[in-house]
């Protein structure tokens, strides 16, 4: 790729339902300078995430919108190139908000500033994006602070072969849980049950997906690692055993629906007569509490008790429709963007 142009997706126009790649303009600037106490980052990696979507509605959610005209926001891995601060050394890895572009500027004073990614990690760089990185430690706050697995409790997870599910789902075994998935297709089903020690695996596009569901649970369902919302969560709902817990991590089937959409669960009085505990989870409560639990995912990673996969989309032009491919499921594992032509 040039070193002398910086590609960016600026946000165009907001999406009205669905994503769709042309709300996203792509332009090529040139390669800003970094001012006093400022360092410039080459972007190698770009973290594909559902809550892209969500990020591109005019409504405040957990961050504010991304503004019409402002490059897209995205999680991201890059190398320091030049540097005007002592906290970015020239040659670091850093990890955080890149955005949708080549080169980012970054400052030390930034409420959500990048961190240094440690230079011996005995990982992939990707995996920082992954299992160590957001991905992962939403599955293991969402399952081991919310869900808190005992051993022989059935645990659901929609969206199982994803980023977060596949980690979620594995951080359940070696909490002992029973544990079922629900994902898009058979190869990742049979990924799910013959690769990571899922007990099942349930394709949502079979046409009789509940009746396999109610049959994979055959004690009922004592936590909903829930990714997805709409009509799975609706069928899981009704699954659940009498004060079981919902981690509702996500609601990817809900992301592009407005309010007068059909909203779903509709079925939002099985929590009160299940007597069900709903937490809603948003991973930056967590970040202070990160170290310790990425230490722990690595040496479940380097024993061999939690597998990482990843699809990788090459090049940065490439981003938006590959945003497209994540909604449709066309990742398996976490689907990230080599930034480099
Ligand atoms: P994934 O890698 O799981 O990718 C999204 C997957 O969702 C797709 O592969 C597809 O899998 C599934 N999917 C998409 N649309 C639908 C639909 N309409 N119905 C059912 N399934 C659908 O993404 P992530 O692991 O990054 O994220 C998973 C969930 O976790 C998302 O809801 C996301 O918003 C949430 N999340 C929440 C965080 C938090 O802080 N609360 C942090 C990070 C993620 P398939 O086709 O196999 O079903």
């Amino acid at each position: 790729m040039s070193a002398t142009v910086n590609r960016r997706f600026i946000l165009r126009e907001r999406p009205v339902g669905d994503f769709a790649p042309g709300v996203l303009q792509r332009v090529v600037e040139a390669v800003p300078t970094p001012g006093p106490g400022q360092a410039l980052v080459r972007n190698l990696y770009l973290s594909l995430d559902p809550t892209n979507r969500i990020w591109m509605n005019e409504e405040p959610s957990y961050l504010p919108p991304v503004a019409l005209g402002e490059v897209m926001r995205g999680i991201g891995v890059g190398q320091v190139v030049a540097s005007n601060t002592s906290a970015y050394r020239v040659g670091a890895k850093v990890g955080g908000l890149l955005g949708w572009q080549d080169y980012a500027i970054i400052s030390a004073n930034d409420a959500l500033r990048p961190s240094v990614i440690p230079s011996l990690l005995p990982v992939p760089l990707t995996s920082t994006l992954g299992v160590l990185g957001t991905n992962g430690m939403t599955a293991y706050f969402g399952l081991l602070h919310i869900g808190k697995p005992k051993r022989g409790e059935t645990v659901v997870i929609s969206a199982a072969a994803g980023g977060v599910g596949s980690i979620a789902g594995q951080i359940a075994k070696i909490y002992g849980a029973r544990v079922v998935g629900i994902a898009g297709t058979h190869d990742k089903c049979n990924w799910l049950t013959q690769e990571l020690g899922f007990d099942a695996a349930i394709c949502r596009r079979d046409a009789n997906w509940r009746e396999q569901l109610a049959a994979a649970c055959p004690n009922g369902v004592d936590i909903d690692f829930e990714n997805v919302g709409g009509e799975i969560m609706e069928a899981v709902l009704q699954l659940m055993n009498t004060h079981g817990r919902v981690v509702l991590c996500g609601m990817i089937s809900q992301y592009g629906k407005t309010t007068t959409d059909n909203i779903a669960p509709r079925n939002f009085g099985e929590i009160l007569i299940r007597r069900l505990k709903l937490q809603g989870l948003i991973i930056l409560d967590y970040m202070h509490r990160f170290p310790p639990a990425q230490l722990r995912m690595l040496w479940w990673l380097k024993r061999g008790k939690i597998k990482e996969r990843s699809t990788i989309v090459q090049n940065l032009d490439n981003a938006p429709q590959a945003l497209v491919q994540l909604f449709n499921g066309e990742n398996i594992g976490k689907m990230l963007v080599e930034i480099g032509e």
